[in-house]
């Protein structure tokens, strides 16, 4: 990856009302409504999340139910359930993870992702996650989009609920100079109360400020909030986990039963599964299927390998032949998921002086490099298009068994 100079692309991802929307999906009685999710005023609860129509009576989250109830005498108290949150929580952070090159989780309903070098614009990649997660999970989405960690957050403050708001490259001192000074991160209450002393509002005020004022004032922090103000901020985004496993899956927004259809699939997971493991330097043992029926019921099939890989042939045939293990042929299918564990750093000195290996890891970077450019249908392999056209040719009825 060449980031060098180029701007980065980074996302902020805010769940809106995290725990209120998942009550609101799991109770629709509740939509629109003024309510909390939180303790009881007589167990002095605190809200832990407010809805949208709760907020305007002045109610937010940490402020004691007791006194959200005195704001709003007819505010509905939903005790909270927190498995629920953390399952629905978990989903939408494996769609963030499968989309982005780097993604880290900051807390239970908020993520940052560094898209830098994806051909798709940042903007397209947040809509459309937006769009999946409220299609999938009915769970709105609020997003920034910036060159910087520091300038996504804040713009997706600026844009809740529902927001997506993007700072181009340059612009990011102007976005944030008519802002409050409260919205930097490192600017609590009695910063506030300082700055404001000295006449500083807006985050604009605290950037045009005298860096010898500053320090005098606030010492080396002050140089730092004026770089903030300038919406300077270099921090990277990091996985935050080294991951045990590498998984791509698809919930279809229709069952399939066509076992061509199913076998592209999971051709398709297959890639995205490779292609993640050359990107973070991993090989894995073990390859494993996942099927999921219309009606719920979840199966997952494994099988070690004779050696470690991160390549597709080796991928794709191991999980077809767990699919021919497992499917039965005529039942739809609602999930498919190709996933790779017992990873490890690659061992390709074994196979240094194999040409036929360096010739297939030219073709794999090749043909990496390019989907990365323009989109992961720019180009099929040659097994790829093999394994299609086999299965296209084969004639197969739908209820038998797809795997040669
Ligand atoms: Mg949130």
């Amino acid at each position: 990856m060449n980031k060098g100079d180029l701007p980065r692309t980074i996302l902020h991802v805010d769940l809106d009302a995290f725990y209120c929307s998942v009550e609101e999906t799991l109770q629709p009685s509740l939509r629109g409504k003024a309510f909390v999710v939180g303790g009881t005023p007589e167990g002095r609860g605190v809200v832990a999340s407010a809805s949208y129509a709760a907020r305007v009576y002045g109610i937010h989250s940490a402020m004691p139910t007791a006194q959200a109830l005195r704001l709003a005498p007819d505010l509905i108290v939903v005790s909270g359930r927190h498995h629920v949150y953390s399952e629905q929580s978990r989903k939408v952070m494996a769609i963030l993870r499968e989309k982005a090159p780097l993604m880290q989780q900051i807390s239970i309903d908020e993520a940052f992702l560094d898209v830098t070098g994806v051909s798709d614009s940042g903007a397209s990649i947040a809509r459309r996650l937006q769009a999946r997660i409220l299609d999938e999970y009915q769970l709105p989405t609020s997003w920034g989009i910036a060159s910087n960690k520091l300038v996504a957050k804040i713009a997706t403050e600026v844009g809740k609920p529902a927001g997506l708001v993007q700072v181009p490259p340059g612009e990011e001192a102007g976005f944030l100079a008519p802002l409050g000074v409260r919205m930097l991160w490192g600017v609590g209450p009695k910063t506030q109360e300082r700055l404001a002393e000295i006449g500083v509002k807006t985050i604009g005020d605290l950037a045009a400020l005298h860096p010898d004022l500053l320090r005098q004032r606030f010492g080396e922090h002050g140089l730092e909030l004026a770089s903030r103000a300038r919406g300077e901020d270099e921090r990277p985004v990091v996985e935050e986990h080294d991951p045990r496993s590498i998984s791509a899956e698809r919930t279809f927004s229709e069952d399939i039963v066509d076992p061509v259809e199913i076998q592209q699939k999971v051709l398709r997971l297959s890639e995205q599964v490779a292609r993640r493991l050359r990107k973070e330097e991993r090989m894995g043992w073990t390859v494993k299927l996942k099927l999921r029926w219309p009606d719920f019921e979840t199966i997952t099939r494994q099988t070690k390998l004779r050696q470690p890989t991160d390549r597709v042939p080796e991928i794709f045939g191991t999980a077809l032949a767990l699919l021919d293990q497992a499917w039965q042929g005529g039942r739809s299918i609602r999930l498919i998921g190709v996933g790779v564990s017992d990873l490890v750093e690659p061992v390709r000195q074994l196979e240094l002086f194999d040409r036929t290996w360096e010739e297939e890891e030219r073709l794999q970077e090749a043909i990496d490099s390019i989907r990365e450019r323009y989109g992961p249908d720019a180009v099929r392999r040659a097994g790829g298009l093999d394994a299609e056209t086999r299965a296209q040719g084969t004639g197969l009825e739908a209820d038998e068994p797809v795997v040669d």
